[in-house]
């Protein structure tokens, strides 16, 4: 791919995804297959007035090894110089970049409960941490081709053309072949914020989900809810865009108002293995029974990493006439599929989808039934012909989506 694409994607992440500020702190997680677009975003966060750029570096086929190697206790040790940073990192609030370009079944066939059990462990640890930076800090994740994904995408092409064609996949879906990219993201996150407000204004209680899979949901909301879309504010108060592509307008739903049958649309990569044809029954807001033609091992050893797992933490609107859906193209990355039609997420909720977040504790925040857990999984249900209605406090029906579309 040319320089120009890797530029301008590069100017995206940097300036509208984190939107960095003169003088802060960034650190890129990426794999050292895309090394030479890394070396673009760095280039781009110095430009930018960045103090300091670090890229933590993985790769898939290390990350398995000590996967198959390691036994459980090792990969569930955090060693002192790991908080540390943690602690350092509490401090500085550095932005963080996600470039992720990760073979979607990496990690096929190993001991997922040893995977699973460890990043339990270790969570434990880290979730002290983790919580003074919620909301605090600017991220973004944005997707690259690696040969292994693009092979996976395209079979039928050699490394190089599945490299190439996954490329302009992206480039369509992250609008980087419309002109100047900043731009047109600007009128796009306009368009979204539209449609969150006007389903702010609407205050819904709840919403039914129907589709002729066999779908028949009906999902309550979290008294005070918010939606939110492309662009949000961190605590610090600047502006920044999580994912790039998005396409979604999202709220939190309330942990036990959740009941009835879902089915998946999408396959999903789970800890690096693929789950298909899945269906979820909800009873009270928890997953009672979970049925799947494959992958149901991880499916189920992924619900049980603890209790909160197995009710949602989101529920996200983006209409089934996508650009990334109208691509054609299954990409087997949750940055791309959840992106392309209605999804929801098991595991953990977001803070900021509750008014007056800013000022709760952690105490209200348990007083209003957050979903807290280590798992945050996005799983796509939007198909064609799903229907969504919305009742407001008054009984009074809404249409939200029509025909997998937007009827607001
Ligand atoms: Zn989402």
């Amino acid at each position: 791919m040319n320089q120009k694409v890797y530029e301008q994607y590069a100017k995206l992440a940097v300036n509208v995804g984190i939107n960095l500020q003169p003088n802060q702190e960034v650190i890129v997680s990426a794999s050292c297959e895309c090394a030479e677009f890394v070396e673009h975003i760095v280039k781009e966060c110095y430009e930018k007035g960045a103090r300091k750029v670090r890229v933590e570096w993985s790769q898939d086929k290390i990350s398995r090894l000590h996967m198959q190697y390691q036994t459980e206790e090792v990969m569930s040790e955090v060693l002192p110089w790991e908080e540390e940073k943690m602690k350092h990192m509490t401090k500085v609030i550095p932005c963080r970049i996600y470039v992720d370009d990760s073979d979607p079944d990496a990690f096929a066939g190993l001991d997922m409960k040893k995977v699973s059990n460890s990043r339990v462990a270790r969570y434990k640890v880290m979730k002290k941490y983790i919580d003074q930076m919620e909301n605090k800090d600017q991220w973004t994740i944005i997707a690259v081709p690696s040969p292994s994904w693009a092979t996976k995408v395209f079979p039928e092409l050699d490394e190089k053309e599945a490299v190439e064609k996954l490329w302009e996949a992206i480039m369509k879906t992250t609008r980087l072949d419309q002109g100047d990219a900043v731009e047109t993201w600007e009128k796009h996150i306009a368009y979204l914020k539209e449609k969150s407000e006007k389903m702010n204004a609407l205050n819904l209680d709840y919403l039914t989900y129907k589709a002729s899979n066999g779908t028949d949901l009906r999902i309550k909301l979290q008294p005070n809810h918010v939606w939110l879309s492309a662009r949000e504010t961190s605590l610090q108060g600047i502006e920044f865009s999580a994912n790039m592509p998005t396409e979604e307008v999202f709220t939190m739903p309330k942990r036990d108002g959740v009941d009835g049958v879902v089915y998946s649309t999408k396959p999903l990569s789970l800890q690096g293995q693929l789950v298909e044809n899945f269906k979820f029954t909800f009873e009270k807001g928890k997953i009672v029974k979970v049925e799947a033609e494959k992958g149901l091992d991880v499916l189920e050893t992924t619900l049980d990493m603890d209790e909160s797992s197995r009710y949602l933490g989101e529920v996200a609107l983006v209409p089934f006439n996508s650009p990334i859906n109208e691509t054609g193209i299954l990409f087997s990355n949750t940055l791309f599929d959840e992106n392309a039609c209605c999804h929801l997420a098991f595991g953990a909720a977001f803070k900021n989808n509750i008014k007056g977040y800013e000022t709760m504790s952690e105490e209200d925040f348990k007083e209003v039934g957050f979903n807290d857990s280590v798992n945050h999984v996005d799983f796509m249900i939007g198909s064609e012909d799903l229907e969504i209605l919305g009742y407001d406090f008054d009984g009074k029906e809404h249409v939200i989506f029509k025909n997998g579309i937007w009827a607001i």
